[in-house]
């Protein structure tokens, strides 16, 4: 058993320079958390809400001094003195604070502030590390490294340039270490910033830390990744693929892909899978709107035995839309942002149920993220397959790589195979 003695939360800035909360959790024991919550831009419609102030003039409205006062009268009402028997208690209790299900009222953002500080300040309590202490539940004893996907080419609404797919990622499987799996990604993002550059296209790079040059075309992104993987010495498809984020909730109207031309949803379909056929592509996430279901059913008929299918908006890491998606044959990998779903427990419940079912899981950051490097030991504690933290450049993406260097370093942690 553990009691909360006291909570406190301030407003902070992400790594776009918009305001988000930290919180500092501390124990009876004297033993404290403190953690900070990332914000979307490609937000999936089902998510959790976020609570903002809304005052136009102040931040844009996306101020959170409402959250904050939530978390300083009302929810630390309920839990100050209370004592809890794990984090799954914690988690009920501060969920039922918000009778919507969104967690409109309270704010998904002032509960996740909470739940991500109380693992924290468990962790400590226990004197070990994070993914030790979130891992009790689950009994794991073999603990991997997940695999990094190094989004190095930025579109969509994380950048200004004319590419509608917001994603192109690299994954470098071919290794052993994550530390070399990280050179290799590191190696690529260097050769790739003085190709761009020889062909007189922008390196300023996008809110993921990924290039985003003007760039025409998918294919465009497509072959330069592949020149780039060759350039640098590495072999396409078998060290280096390629992954990407189509997000197309954002371009989806009236039943239709709209790119710089129309796709029909079945000439979408058609044109996702020959990517496919012609690249070394492993895994697409939200190829297709999170209402669109008969496309993905389709394009998950063509494509799985090769392919993994993410689903992003999709699922929103949320376990009644997961079940949705392995029962119709949607997907078969899902995407991890606890901020979609507002608790830690949770989210550890999802991963379980997808790891159950052969659903291959991608732990991942948002694009408006934090120091904040909690999703790096929650890939670590679950053995999740991949992880997900945006190019090797900005501080907000690689604090979440340099976290996993160290846990290589200090317990001598492989590659998840
Ligand atoms: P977001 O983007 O954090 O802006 O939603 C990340 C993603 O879509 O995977
Ligand atoms: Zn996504």
């Amino acid at each position: 058993m553990f009691k909360i003695k006291d909570v406190m939360s301030h407003q902070v800035y992400d790594s776009r320079g918009y305001p988000t909360i930290a919180t500092e959790l501390t124990l009876d024991s004297g033993d404290i958390g403190y953690a900070f919550v990332p914000s979307g831009a490609s937000t999936g419609q089902f998510e959790v809400a976020e609570l903002r102030d809304d005052i136009p003039e102040v931040h844009h409205g996306k101020g959170v001094h409402k959250a904050i006062n939530n978390i300083q009268t009302q929810l630390k009402d309920l839990i100050i003195g209370q004592s809890f028997a794990n984090q799954a208690e914690f988690d009920r209790l501060i969920k039922s604070s918000d009778s919507c299900l969104k967690m409109s009222q309270i704010g998904a953002n002032a509960i996740l502030s909470l739940s991500k500080s109380l693992a924290k300040a468990m962790a400590n309590a226990q004197r070990e590390d994070l993914f030790l202490s979130l891992s009790r539940s689950e009994s794991t004893t073999h603990y991997q490294l997940p695999i990094p996907i190094l989004n190095v080419i930025n579109g969509g609404v994380h950048a200004d340039n004319p590419l509608y797919i917001q994603e192109f990622m690299i994954v470098p499987h071919g290794f052993e270490k994550f530390s070399d799996a990280m050179r290799a990604g590191s190696e690529i993002y260097h050769h790739l910033k003085q190709i761009l550059r020889d062909k007189n296209l922008s390196t300023n790079v996008g809110d993921e830390g990924g290039f985003a040059p003007n760039l025409l075309s998918n294919e465009s992104a497509l072959d330069l990744l592949i020149e780039t993987i060759q350039r640098s010495g590495y072999a396409p498809e078998k060290e280096v693929s390629i992954a990407l984020d189509v997000a197309a909730s954002e371009f989806y109207q009236d039943e239709a892909y709209l790119l710089e031309k129309h796709y029909s949803t079945d000439a979408w379909v058609a044109y996702l899978e020959g990517l496919t056929k012609n690249y070394p592509i492993i895994s697409i996430e939200d190829p297709f709107a999170d209402t669109d279901e008969n496309s993905w059913a389709n394009l998950y008929r063509r494509v799985h035995h090769d392919c993994m299918l993410v689903g992003d908006d999709l699922i929103v890491t949320q376990l009644p839309r997961l079940k949705k998606a392995l029962h119709h044959q949607l997907a078969n990998a899902i995407l991890i942002k606890p901020n979609q779903v507002g608790t830690i427990s949770d989210t550890l419940e999802t991963i379980e149920y997808a790891k159950a079912h052969q659903c291959t899981v991608f732990i991942s950051h948002r694009s408006g993220d934090t120091e904040d490097t909690f999703i790096s030991d929650l890939a670590v504690a679950t053995s999740a397959k991949y992880i997900k933290s945006g190019a090797p450049c900005r501080s907000e993406r690689l604090a979440k790589y340099n976290r996993l260097l160290w846990l290589e370093k200090k317990h001598g942690l492989l590659l998840n195979e």
